[in-house]
């Protein structure tokens, strides 16, 4: 067994070029290669969010601290609490952050791959599209 404590989390600034806002990435482990899981934490700041992107195999998101957004290309827009889970199936183009209001935190669990980035940012346009509905 491996103990990893807390203040051992690796966090990283997340690419720009597929981010916008300041996001930060630890790696909880990968296992048993790069093409079984991949386990990230992920935290948002205000406004914080991906760019648009989707999943070989799909992803679960499970949110620890704060809101997050969770969208997708048809309108589909999913506000999530600590504790929800947000799944997202394979090929489904969507993005993913922090409120404007907060930060956020999630736990992102993939298989099959890296993330498949389309190069668009979510425009303020994107962020806003909706309304946010209260939790
Ligand atoms: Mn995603």
């Amino acid at each position: 067994m491996e103990h990893l404590p807390a203040e051992d989390l690796r966090w990283e600034a997340a690419p720009r070029a597929h981010f916008t806002g300041r996001v930060w990435l630890a790696s909880l482990g990968v296992m048993p290669d790069e093409a079984g899981l991949t386990a990230l934490a992920v935290h948002f700041e205000p406004g914080a969010r991906t760019g648009w992107h989707h999943h070989p195999e799909g992803q679960i998101l499970y949110v620890v601290a704060g809101t997050g957004i969770v969208a997708d290309r048809d309108g589909r827009r999913i506000v999530a609490g600590p504790g929800d889970v947000v799944r997202t199936p394979p090929g489904v183009v969507h993005w993913h952050g922090a409120t404007p209001e907060g930060p956020m935190t999630h736990l992102s669990l993939t298989t099959g791959g890296p993330t498949e980035w389309t190069g668009e940012p979510v425009t303020d346009a994107d962020y806003r599209g909706g309304e946010i509905p209260p939790r």
